[in-house]
């Protein structure tokens, strides 16, 4: 599986994350999944709803998560996976975020080091939940 994130989500999950500094921001993304090729087409800011230190932690609202499927559904799209930031701090899947994962979606994590973008990557947990492996990224 491959994953590509088109400029404009892309623009829009970089500006959300450099936003929300020192804190993580999460949404959720939109596309269209197509011979093995996932294509991110929207992107839409979720609010963390951690109630703790949101520096090194996010969490999502399952209504949240509904209403995201639901406008994916109206634009013909599907809920293609999850993004959230790490502030200053490498662009890993952790094992909190590995216990929040589900295995059918994309999790890409950006890298902000001081603020600004340095580097992502996606992850696709397994079914267990005990390991994510490496996606191929494009943006
Ligand atoms: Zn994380």
């Amino acid at each position: 599986m491959m994953i590509r994130i088109e400029r404009q989500p892309w623009e829009a999950m970089l500006a959300h994350a450099r936003q929300t500094y020192p804190n993580e921001c999460c949404g959720a993304m939109l596309g269209t999944i197509q011979n093995g090729q996932k294509l991110v087409r929207v992107a839409m800011p979720l609010e963390n709803a951690f109630a703790g230190a949101q520096a090194t932690r996010y969490e999502l609202r399952p209504e949240d998560l509904l209403a995201a499927d639901k406008a994916a559904r109206e634009r013909q799209m599907d809920l293609i996976g999850i993004y959230h930031s790490h502030p200053d701090c490498d662009a890993y899947f952790s094992k909190t975020d590995l216990q929040n994962s589900c295995p059918w979606y994309s999790f890409v994590v950006l890298s902000i080091q001081n603020g600004e973008f340095h580097h992502a990557n996606s992850w696709l947990p397994n079914f267990e939940q005990t390991e994510a492996a490496k996606e191929e990224l494009t943006y």
